[in-house]
């Protein structure tokens, strides 16, 4: 059975299109370049009433990076 979570094909993948896209960019607050992946997917769904919760339908599926250069008081 396969862990959950990204193959390390499709981590490659993805590094390969942020860097053909021109993502490869220093952290805008601390300067450092580098970078976790996250995980999995974030696929936050469109919501057209903020009273509700709709779950499935459109979604806007990203991708996380998460800057290396953690403190204990914010991520950067
Ligand atoms: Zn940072």
């Amino acid at each position: 059975m396969q862990a959950p979570g990204l193959t390390q094909e499709k981590k490659k993948e993805i590094i390969e299109t942020l860097e053909k896209r021109g993502a490869t960019r220093e952290c805008p607050r601390c300067g450092k370049n580098q970078y976790t992946l996250l995980d999995g997917y974030f696929n936050q769904t469109i919501q057209h009433d903020l009273k509700m919760v709709a779950l499935g339908g459109a979604g806007v599926p990203s991708v996380i990076l998460i800057c290396n250069r953690k403190t204990r008081r914010s991520l950067c």
